[in-house]
């Protein structure tokens, strides 16, 4: 949530279309439309969780390189029903919230054909994943120490574990895995098992 604002910059008086009502304008009455919207106008963005799918994967690219001529990542990723779904639930609750408040919904409600406006995967840009944590060495990079099935004293103490990204921000639990992995660590060595 922001504080109560004008619109400035996105020309304020473009609210009356929406009421039918005049367009555009200066002086008297620009400054009658800008105290008439001022903080009479909210917005509601919603975030949920990429469901971890196994459809969902990346490769190193076969062809591509970066300037320094290391081989780039490649990423095959769709939204499942699942995401959609939530999307849906989300557009559905703003709405419910914003006319039980007395609101009216502004403009249109993205619809199913462009997924009820979901944005594309990777747009919110929280980084994580690609050597996910598990149980299982065959279908896990690292286990639940962050500590890899195959190599003893090598760890992944940043997003690379992450199976999911859940609709919090990322960096909280970044730092909290890499706590319990140094707690581990620090066991692990004083026992002298790595
Ligand atoms: C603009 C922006 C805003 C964000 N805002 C938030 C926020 O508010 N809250 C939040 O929780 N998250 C936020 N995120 C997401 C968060 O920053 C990432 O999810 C997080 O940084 C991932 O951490 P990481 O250590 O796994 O990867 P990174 O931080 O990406 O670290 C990877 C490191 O590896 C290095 N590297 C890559 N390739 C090589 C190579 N071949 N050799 C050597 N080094 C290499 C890179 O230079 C980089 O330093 C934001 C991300 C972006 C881009």
């Amino acid at each position: 949530m922001g504080m109560p604002s004008y619109g400035f910059g996105f020309n304020v008086n473009e609210f009356n279309k929406f009421f039918g009502t005049k367009v555009g304008g200066y002086g008297d009455v620009l400054r009658s439309d800008a105290k008439k919207y001022y903080g009479a106008v909210v917005g509601i963005a919603g975030r949920g969780e990429s469901i971890a799918r196994k459809e969902n994967y990346c490769e190193i690219d076969p062809s591509t390189v970066d300037e320094f001529g290391i081989p780039v990542l490649k990423f095959h990723y769709q939204w499942s029903q699942l995401e959609i779904n939530q999307a849906k639930h989300m557009q559905d609750t703003f709405e419910e919230i914003l006319v039980n408040m007395g609101g009216e919904p502004l403009g249109d409600k993205p619809g199913k054909e462009i997924n009820y406006g979901l944005h594309n995967p990777g747009r919110i840009i929280h980084e994580v994943g690609t050597t996910r944590m598990g149980d299982d060495p065959r279908t896990s990079v690292t286990n639940k120490y962050q500590q890899l099935h195959d190599v003893d004293n090598v760890f992944i103490v940043d997003a690379g574990p992450f199976v999911s990204q859940a609709d919090k921000n990322c960096t909280w639990t970044i730092l909290a895995l890499s706590m319990r992995a140094s707690e581990y660590i620090v066991e692990q060595l004083k026992q002298q098992n790595i």
